[in-house]
């Protein structure tokens, strides 16, 4: 059964919602009061429970299997079947959920135990990460940021030849809604030569995709580009706090450190590459007089077919924002267009050197800025390092992020006579 725009599900609140249509179909890990944490599906404002799909003997053979392993309270054995298993378990769940299948009045009768309010369920981790690694691939970010910290040489000469990427921590990677405490650490005052301790001054988001590894790569071995793509199970949305003070003064010659291990909030919904297909791009030229890459990070395929058009959104809503009833303001609505190398490109590059990627990974793609105002991923862009303040509609300001705020991320996928599609959201609160 092919799934065109028009294929409407039997789950009524999927048809025509804003994120989860029949055409999406994420995965992620939920519980719910007296069940306990289970892959799901999100389908409208439902979560179609994959545990119960099984024990009520709705699939088999290797849709069976897939399921088995994305019905777990980790995505990792999922991720580790690879693509084939997914699109396997993609087309079952796209029959047993469209309106016309001849399963739906069976399914209906089971909807109590197969489908849970969205409202009602609590989104954990969907994956245990062994590694996580951010990259730096948004190149307006990399110029506004370059700029700041070196007028003179605002993109160092490595960044058109080597997709830049730093080792980041795993142990506090969380779930979009889990609070994020304000950090301490060592920051320089300006005009001081001795550095002071205490709370974070400038703290900080970056607006970024995750990229979840699929079956990767033993040790020793390296994925090929034109392979790459299968190692990616999907994408969420991604938020790299930033304590910018701290930064400043630890990150060289190593590169940050305690100014990002603090907290990284990913959203629960991990969105497959199948859903993803109609929204991918052309890579944007490269501008005149840069290089090509180099030969095991090209691939004609990637180029013509390997970028994504997934429109980015940054949200933020402060304490008293909230206890006015404001909505959240939006702050930046950028795209993935603006990335300088390509998904798979970041994976060939790092399991070059024979780097072992495992499933479960997590790459953030770095914060993905548009070259405009209104465009930048991060308040250090905005603000241009604390230079000038953002109003808001509470009549506050803003230069960094202050006790309360919440910062929101969203994306969606929109393109002439496809469905719709979006990611969720990655939320965080910053508590003192
Ligand atoms: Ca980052």
């Amino acid at each position: 059964m092919s799934t065109s725009a028009n294929t409407r599900s039997w789950v009524e609140s999927a048809n025509g919602h804003a994120d989860f249509p029949l055409q999406n179909l994420p995965f992620g890990v939920f519980s719910r009061s007296g069940l306990t944490p289970r892959g799901g599906v999100a389908i409208g404002d439902w979560i179609f429970d994959l545990q119960a799909a099984l024990e009520a003997g709705f699939f088999n053979g290797a849709a069976r299997t897939a399921a088995e392993a994305a019905s777990r309270d980790q995505l990792n054995d999922f991720f580790a079947l690879g693509a084939e298993a997914r699109q396997t378990l993609r087309r079952e769940l796209l029959h047993l959920l469209d309106e016309n299948s001849p399963q739906s009045a069976r399914l209906q009768t089971k909807a109590e135990v197969l489908l849970h309010p969205m409202g009602e369920c609590q989104m954990h981790m969907p994956a245990h990460v062994g590694d996580y690694t951010d990259f730096y691939v948004g190149i307006h970010h990399a110029m506004n940021v370059g700029k700041l910290f070196r007028p003179d040489n605002p993109l160092l000469p490595n960044y058109k030849y080597v997709p830049i990427a730093y080792h980041g921590r795993a142990s506090t990677l969380c779930v979009s809604g889990t609070p994020v405490k304000r950090p301490n650490g060592q920051t320089l005052p300006p005009g001081q030569e001795v550095p002071q301790f205490g709370p974070c001054k400038r703290l900080d988001y970056e607006l970024e995709m995750g990229v979840w590894i699929g079956p990767g790569n033993a040790s020793g071995d390296a994925i090929d580009i034109v392979d790459a793509s299968q190692h990616i199970a999907g994408l969420c949305l991604l938020n790299d706090w930033s304590a910018r003070d701290i930064q400043a003064w630890e990150y060289q010659p190593l590169g940050p450190f305690l100014s990002k291990s603090f907290a990284t909030t990913v959203s629960p919904w991990v969105v497959t590459a199948e859903a993803l297909a109609p929204f991918r791009s052309a890579q944007p030229p490269r501008p005149a007089g840069d290089p090509q890459p180099l030969t095991y990070l090209l691939d004609p395929a990637d180029q013509h077919n390997g970028a994504l058009d997934v429109e980015l959104e940054v949200l933020l809503l402060t304490r008293q924002m909230k206890a006015q009833g404001v909505p959240a303001e939006r702050l930046a609505l950028s795209n993935t267009l603006n990335m300088y190398w390509t998904l798979a490109q970041m994976v060939t590059h790092h399991s070059v050197n024979g780097c072992k990627l495992q499933p479960g990974d997590l790459f953030g793609t770095g914060t993905l800025s548009g070259p405009q105002t209104g465009q930048f991923g991060s308040l250090l862009e905005m603000t241009e390092g604390g230079k000038h303040a953002i109003q808001l509609p509470s009549g506050e300001v803003r230069r960094f992020l202050e006790d309360g705020d919440e910062v929101i991320l969203k994306a969606r996928c929109k393109r002439e006579g496809q469905v719709t599609i979006g990611f969720g959201e990655c939320r965080g609160v910053i508590e003192g």
